[in-house]
């Protein structure tokens, strides 16, 4: 039976730098060529940690040189990092679907993401991006305005809000692509934060969590399943510890139990199983599949992965 798919790709699909990109997008493609294959509707959404870190930094250095580039606000970063990997994925996705014989058009679309500026995640910046700063570098910044923490050890950097996705501004136009049969990328990097003003959309300094911005995408065009890619074949519990247990199901009342005893990490898995569980509290039905990659295909058919709804 042919699904409405919303495929949230993880960094591992897209890797850590350009050279890696390059290469990475062709087997991800592949896997996401086999759902198009079946039938499925799919529309891929991704992360950008390392690339919108990569052009943050770019600028950022840019600007201490004589060519005075400006400092790029993270809305702009977040848009280039969009085009820039929606451009590997579109041209990858082409090439395998005409591979197999498919013709089909994929586009990305640059996406605006609404936030809401009350959000609690504006009075407390906290998702680390781009290079490290000494304590003496980050004592200058934080004078002209700069939000800085120390990350792990290993420096300063600058932290942004990661408030809650609310609405997804181009969503009618994701549906009218998939309806037209096409392959859509959006919501990349989580989409580009902007906070309303009348007929005005003003670009926040804020990364939204992609995973969560995937769920309130797959919710707005009623996907019949959310399926996020990853690092791991499946969800567990006491992760890391000698007793731990890969979980084939987890249903709403045990996710919210297993949330709540702490088993998922804070900036990885925290976030997929808590948009997961909003995802299918907002519709019976409504279900999550969490695996890896190259399990795309068996995790559909119910042979592996963790579902969860
Ligand atoms: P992505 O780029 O796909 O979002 P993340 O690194 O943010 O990847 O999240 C996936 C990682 O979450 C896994 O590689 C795993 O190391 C980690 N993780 C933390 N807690 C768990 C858990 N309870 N079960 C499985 N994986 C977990
Ligand atoms: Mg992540």
């Amino acid at each position: 039976m042919s699904k409405t798919i919303v495929l949230a790709l993880g960094g591992n699909a897209l890797g850590e730098s350009l050279a890696d990109q390059m290469v990475a997008v062709q087997s991800t493609s592949n896997a996401i060529v086999d759902l198009i294959a079946h039938g499925h509707h799919v529309v891929i959404t991704h992360g950008n940690g390392p690339q919108v870190g990569m052009i943050n930094v770019a600028f950022e250095a840019a600007s201490q040189t004589y060519a005075h580039s400006p400092i790029l606000p993270m809305s702009v970063c977040v848009a280039l990092s969009q085009g820039y990997i929606g451009y590997d994925l579109q041209n990858a996705l082409r090439e395998a679907l005409l591979n197999r014989g498919i013709e089909k058009s994929v586009t990305t679309l640059i996406t605006q993401v609404v936030v809401d500026e009350k959000d609690p995640a504006f009075d407390d910046p906290s998702k680390p991006i781009g290079s490290f700063f000494t304590k003496e570098e980050a004592d200058e910044l934080i004078a002209k305005g700069a939000h800085m923490k120390e990350d792990a050890g290993r420096g300063y950097r600058r932290v942004v809000a990661s408030p809650q996705p609310i609405d997804i501004i181009e969503t009618p136009s994701v549906r009218a692509l998939l309806d037209a049969g096409q392959v859509v990328i959006a919501a990349g990097g989580g989409g580009i934060p902007v906070i309303r003003q009348g007929n005005h959309l003003k670009g926040a300094a804020a990364v939204v969590d992609k995973d969560w911005a995937s769920a309130r995408l797959a919710e707005l065009i009623d996907a019949d399943l959310l399926i996020i890619l990853t690092a791991v074949e499946k969800v567990a519990i006491n992760f890391g510890k000698p007793e731990q247990e890969w979980l084939d199901f987890l249903s709403v009342a045990d996710a919210r139990r297993y949330l709540a005893a702490g088993h998922f990490a804070k900036g990885s898995m925290l976030p997929k199983v808590q948009a997961a569980l909003h995802f299918a509290e907002s519709r019976p039905g409504r279900k999550t599949l969490i695996t890896m990659l190259t399990k795309a295909k068996e995790g559909i058919e119910g042979k592996t992965g963790t579902v969860i709804g």
